[in-house]
């Protein structure tokens, strides 16, 4: 039984009922939408589509709507063209078709955010020009690092503090679009502090979204210094390592995944590795041996779920990349001997006394299904909040996360070894409580008679009591 999660970035390599059903039942468990292409037809249909096919095998597949945030991009250009080191480069506010001398960006501020000296970079940091000078419409550099730059390639400011915010117009627009939609997480790019985490939600809230998660992805140098304030206020966050590779230097991207894995641990906080995990897999059927050691170090420095972009979205071999991945998962998760870390003691940080509670009593859950060779962690959760915590102590035990909310049942699924389930009958006091689990797990053909199992619970129920409770229980006979 796999524990790490795979998420597949849907795009035109995957947008039809079968490679969706086939991606899914390769091992697929949350799909993500990237706002960055498509029309919202297209969007409404794939959505569609994920949502039935989920339905028809029985599962709970939460779809992830990534906004683009501020990235920027440079206007049309002919073709491809080649800078050279050594030349001058104009990017210019004007509107033209770009050539190796000058191209135009639709970003009208540029001119006032950056300064003499500061870097710009292209296509992926390919590109890598110096400001000489700027004027009102003109910012005029110097290629360092040549290479090709094509229409709407996007551009990085790793030395300048850009003032636009955020959130963009499109981004608003798109946050309605995965409201109306009922989509179970947004993904923001290029956060760089709290504020605009706490920003995020208040428009969540302004569509009637106050059940879509947010997902901070990390990927410029501010995230990382602001790491523990932007964590307190995310769900989860992502390890974005292609632009963070592109902002910062490619040798500081490994410490920072460990650095962020580990910290979203201590805050009780799910995480995602993403980007190039298995990329050469865009065009051939085998990763390379590096790729495949890339995923396994990414579960054994402690990811929640690993990601698939390009492999996905636009690649040859969308459903063998999956089928690898979980190949790959699977094989780590078999040497945890070498997972990174002593395992997480309960330091929950103290933001109320429920959650400490809850905290408190996933660390002994853990503890006691290890000492009585349970068979799994049976989790009752109304916010998916308790099934988060015990998820993050890495139990040997599969969690089976109960929830009234199909909703919840969704959004669980991305968290390391949780299986989620609806389960709507189930009692007030935890006598009877009990009694429902046998009768839910054993029609449900998950556990057989005799099979031991450690239970959290809030009791009572009815009540919605936070998690107060820790049961030892053997399936009746
Ligand atoms: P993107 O984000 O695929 O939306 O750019 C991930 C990353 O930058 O790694
Ligand atoms: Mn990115």
């Amino acid at each position: 039984m796999r524990r790490t999660k795979i998420i597949a970035t849907l795009g035109p390599a995957c947008s039809n009922e079968e490679t969706i059903y086939r991606l899914l039942t390769s091992g697929v468990d949350v799909f993500r939408l990237n706002f960055s292409h498509g029309s919202p037809d297209d969007r409404m249909r794939i959505i569609q589509i994920v949502r039935e096919c989920a339905t028809s095998i029985g599962r709970y597949v939460p779809i992830v709507g990534d906004i683009q945030g501020p990235k920027l991009r440079i206007g049309e250009v002919d073709g491809v063209v080649h800078l050279q080191p050594g030349q001058t480069f104009v990017i210019s506010t004007e509107k033209m078709k770009g050539n190796a001398q000058m191209v135009s960006t639709p970003f009208e501020a540029l001119p006032r955010e950056v300064g003499a000296g500061q870097r710009i970079l292209i296509n992926d940091g390919l590109v890598e020009l110096v400001v000489t000078m700027v004027d009102a419409k003109r910012v005029t550099t110097r290629v360092i690092h040549g290479g090709p730059i094509s229409s709407k390639k996007g551009m990085n400011f790793p030395d300048s503090e850009l003032t636009i915010p955020a959130i963009t117009d499109k981004d608003r627009e798109d946050v309605k679009f995965a409201c109306d939609q009922k989509l179970d997480y947004i993904a923001a790019s290029f956060i760089r502090r709290r504020a605009e985490i706490e920003g995020l939600r208040e428009l969540l809230h302004e569509n009637g979204g106050d059940d879509v998660n947010v997902i901070a992805k990390l990927e410029k140098p501010q995230a990382i210094d602001n790491l523990e304030d932007i964590l307190e206020v995310s769900d989860g966050v992502m390890v974005a390592r292609g632009d963070l590779g592109v902002e910062l230097p490619p040798e500081a991207v490994p410490v920072i995944q460990k650095k962020i894995l580990s910290t979203a641990s201590r805050w009780g906080r799910f995480a995602i590795t993403a980007t190039q995990m298995l990329e050469s897999m865009t065009a051939n059927s085998r990763p390379t041996r590096a790729e495949a050691s890339d995923v396994a170090n990414a579960i054994f420095d402690g990811s929640d779920a690993v990601m698939l972009s390009a492999e996905s979205a636009s690649g040859l071999y969308p459903v063998e990349a999956v089928q690898m991945m979980a190949r790959i998962i699977i094989g780590a998760e078999n040497a945890r001997e070498y997972e990174s870390g002593a395992p997480r003691a309960p330091l929950f940080q103290k933001s109320s006394e429920s959650d400490e509670f809850t905290d408190a009593l996933a660390g002994a859950a853990n503890y006691a299904a290890d000492q009585i060779d349970a068979k799994y962690i049976v989790v009752f959760t109304q916010t998916g909040f308790a099934a988060r915590l015990m998820s993050k102590f890495r139990p040997r035990a599969p969690i089976v996360a109960l929830t009234p909310s199909s909703w919840v049942a969704r959004r669980m699924n991305i968290l390391w070894g949780v299986q989620p389930y609806v389960m709507r009958e189930t009692g007030n006091y935890h006598e009877q409580i009990v009694d429902h689990v046998d009768e839910f797990l054993l029609q449900k053909e998950i556990v057989r008679p005799g099979d031991r199992l450690v239970i959290l619970m809030g009791s009572p129920l009815y009540q919605r009591a936070k998690t107060n409770l820790l049961r030892v229980h053997r399936v009746r006979d």
